[in-house]
């Protein structure tokens, strides 16, 4: 079970689909692995349908995203080894990527193939692979680390999010798992370390997320006032 969540405010916009597409992929990763967020999505989803006609969705800024479907998917309680993946091909991510990712990666680089990705050196022991990127530098990026490597002490152009698909590391916070999200603020530094034993690979976007602020605040607001 993964003791680090992504926050109420992202589950809610989420929900919602008021949430910018890198974001959205990762939460919809971390949901495979935690029912309790999907429970929270869940409820975040039913108060929203109840006011949708109170809201000015426009205003809020949902945009159609073709990752919706396979986000959607991912919000049942199916475990995702449940779900098919026949119309994918096999590939080595196949065996530990929650489906929605899978997908991604497979629309975005046309594999499944962690060894066919395109990838980058990014330090010793370190490389990542870039699934998208848009023009204000915020990216979706698949990290891959071998066990014992350290990174350099870093900060952030923007606030950074991490979930984890395979391995552990480590920063002056905490321990990070399977299926953890980590958000490090703008402002942070840190010196991620990777756990001996085995190869950590996780998935890492950039951007400060393009979260409308208070969403979650004005549906209560809505609800108090109702
Ligand atoms: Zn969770």
């Amino acid at each position: 079970m993964a003791r680090y969540h992504p926050t109420d405010d992202w589950l809610a916009n989420y929900a919602n689909d008021a949430i910018d597409r890198q974001t959205a992929v990762l939460v919809a990763t971390h949901l495979t692995y935690c029912p309790q967020c999907r429970k929270t999505v869940r409820y975040f989803e039913e108060i929203g349908g109840a006011l949708l006609d109170e809201i000015d969705i426009d205003a809020i800024g949902a945009s159609a995203d073709p990752f919706e479907f396979e986000a959607t998917a991912a919000n049942d309680l199916t475990p995702p080894a449940d779900e098919g993946q026949s119309d994918l091909p096999n590939g080595s991510m196949n065996e530990f990527v929650p489906r929605p990712l899978l997908r991604y990666v497979f629309d975005r680089l046309g594999t499944t193939d962690l060894e066919a990705l395109p990838w980058k050196f990014y330090g010793p022991g370190i490389r990542r692979a870039v699934l998208f990127e848009n023009a204000d530098g915020g990216a979706i990026r698949i990290l891959r680390a071998q066990p014992g490597a350290v990174f350099p002490h870093h900060g952030h152009g923007s606030e950074e999010l991490t979930v984890v698909l395979k391995g552990a590391y480590r920063d002056e916070t905490d321990r990070f798992d399977v299926g953890d999200v980590q958000c490090v603020p703008e402002a942070v530094k840190h010196q991620p370390i990777i756990e001996n034993g085995e190869e950590c690979i996780a998935l890492v976007v950039s951007e400060k997320p393009t979260i409308p602020t208070g969403l979650v605040a004005r549906l209560f607001q809505r609800i108090a006032g109702a």
